[in-house]
């Protein structure tokens, strides 16, 4: 059985690719979360929910209904996702201690796949070159080594993978000047107490007009896919934020 949009976006959702609502309309959250998904496959990443990229999707939700079968979660091993799928992974969250909401995100997949005991969490890498244009280095406390190593928190890959689709979209090269902030640095520089910054959640992006954006068509794209944003007309950068 094929399967509808609203179902390609409850898969999208069940494997942690962050379709964004389950409304069953094709909007740019679904087609970013559908290029995450095919990159994860290693098929052409167009954003379409084509019959291969379909074929891929039910096999990592047939694989999840598998194991949670294995591990004593009953739900149907049809590749499809459902409530009683949802249910199964509720229940494992909420055997494991986690948050229970029907994602199976990096934590969920090693209680399922039993990782834990077989493999560490995986150290984060301040080197990654999380997507093709962003490498985790650029997003390092501006501080250089003086409060924290650069990384006091991890930087937010959603928020990355966001600005890749907006630096897709205008073609242009997206500067970040400020990613994480320790503390001490964000009070230096005069972030708010409660900045994104220090979540890693926040990336202030400069704005060149010899590129031919201003700060509103960079702005705008971001909004695009649900970044906040707060626009610096006067320093010319734009403040991203991602908040989910
Ligand atoms: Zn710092
Ligand atoms: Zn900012």
């Amino acid at each position: 059985m094929e399967m509808t949009l609203t179902q390609v976006q409850e898969a999208l959702k069940l494997c942690n690719y962050a379709p964004g609502t389950v409304d069953g309309y094709d909007g740019p959250e679904t087609q970013a979360a559908v290029r995450r998904a095919q990159e994860g496959y290693g098929i052409e990443a167009d954003g379409i929910a084509g019959p291969m990229t379909k074929d891929h999707l039910s096999e990592q939700v047939r694989g999840i209904q598998a194991q949670l079968n294995a591990k004593g979660y009953s739900c149907p091993v049809d590749g499809l996702p459902g409530p009683l799928t949802d249910a199964a992974v509720k229940a494992l969250q909420a055997d494991f201690g986690l948050v229970a909401d029907g994602i199976v995100g990096y934590n969920t997949e090693a209680a399922l796949f039993d990782y834990a005991a077989a493999d560490p969490a995986p150290v984060f890498d301040p080197q990654e070159q999380v997507t093709e244009h962003f490498n985790m280095q650029e997003f390092k406390c501006e501080c250089g080594g003086k409060y924290c190593d650069g990384f006091p928190v991890p930087m937010n890959r959603t928020l990355i993978e966001k600005l890749e689709q907006v630096r897709k979209d205008l073609g242009i090269p997206l500067v970040v000047t400020s990613g994480v902030r320790c503390e001490i640095l964000n009070a230096e520089v005069g972030g708010v107490p409660d900045s994104y910054h220090k979540l890693g959640r926040a990336a202030d992006i400069a704005v060149y007009t010899a590129n031919g954006y201003t700060v509103d068509a960079v702005a705008d794209a971001g909004e695009r896919y649900g970044l906040k944003t707060i626009r610096y007309y006067d320093r010319s950068f734009v403040h991203f934020q991602w908040n989910n």
